[in-house]
């Protein structure tokens, strides 16, 4: 089962208690599934879906909002009864024109309460949405095939603070969003809770997998600082170890020389920690730059002697 199937399984799962977002519910299938068409005059209403499930959910709303049983047959629900569709067009707000083709835009009358608009954007995923999986990448989109009920959706969303972009894509507009953030609003306002919560699950044990990465990233790059520091203590012990022997310098640097050489990718804390006695970290930096500095000398000797 996909992401997306999951999220209309639990839309579908919604009771709607109000006539007012039964209305609302049934004009965006109308609006986005819907055809009127015409049968020797008589005016008739076809909604066509591939999912059998929004089909049902359809027949659901006509039955509780007008009392009628309408049947379906492969991906169709073909309303014959003309009194019956003008009932469904006279309440859910739909016009349409001479050649009987919708006239789309959302009916601001239907959605002007916010369970309704609510209603509308959650049947209209049904019918046209899809979202992909958040373990790939964060993105929701409506797929309609008119640009002015795709633009009154976006308004619909938008007047939720959730902002979509519209974009054309094979004779089709598409409604979308990228943003893990809205779109976690999105599942709210349709009340998409389980979807909601897996989703949020995912963003927080995403955030945990960076913050560990950044951390581990900052530890090598502390390891990357112990290591080039090591190393340049290491060549000032060797320069001065064969050009005068170690024991040209004193017992405390001399052991700090060997030590040094031993544990070449210790800190400096480590370090003190393992001398006998042991040395404070800054002792052992102090030790560490005298060594160096004898070297330099050393060389510098070399140079100009
Ligand atoms: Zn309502």
């Amino acid at each position: 089962m996909s992401f997306s199937s999951d999220v209309k399984r639990e839309l579908l799962s919604y009771e709607y208690k109000n006539r007012h977002c039964l209305t609302a519910a049934l004009e965006a299938v109308i609006n986005i599934d819907g055809y009127i068409g015409a049968d020797n005059g008589h005016k008739l209403i076809i909604v066509h879906n591939e999912n059998t499930d929004v089909l049902g959910a359809a027949q659901n709303f006509i039955n509780r909002l007008f009392g009628a049983e309408v049947s379906c047959h492969k991906g169709n629900i073909i309303i014959e009864d003309e009194a019956l569709a003008d009932k469904i067009l006279d309440a859910t707000g739909i016009g349409y024109d001479r050649g009987f083709s919708i006239d789309s835009p959302i009916d601001p009358l239907v959605v002007s309460n916010s369970c309704c608009k609510r209603a509308y954007i959650r049947t209209a995923f049904l019918c046209c949405g899809s979202i992909s999986d958040p373990n790939k990448h964060y993105h929701i989109e409506f797929v309609d095939n008119d640009y002015e009920h795709a633009r009154s959706l976006k308004e619909l969303i938008g007047s939720f603070d959730i902002n979509m972009k519209i974009v054309e894509r094979k004779n089709h507009f598409v409604v979308y969003c990228k943003e893990a953030e809205l779109i976690v609003d999105l599942l709210n306002v349709m009340s998409a809770h389980r979807a909601l919560l897996e989703l949020e699950n995912l963003r927080v044990l995403k955030g945990v997998r960076n913050n560990v990465n950044r951390l581990v990233n900052c530890e090598t790059a502390n390891l990357g600082k112990i290591v080039s520091a090591s190393l340049r203590q290491i060549e000032a012990i060797n320069y001065i170890s064969k050009s005068k022997g170690l024991d040209y310098l004193p017992d405390n640097l001399k052991k700090m020389a060997e030590m040094r050489v031993m544990y070449a990718d210790a800190s400096l804390k480590e370090l003190g920690e393992k001398m006998i006695p042991p040395v404070g970290k800054s002792g052992v930096n102090h030790r560490l730059k005298k060594i160096c500095d004898i070297a330099d000398k050393l060389k510098g000797d070399n140079n100009y002697g």
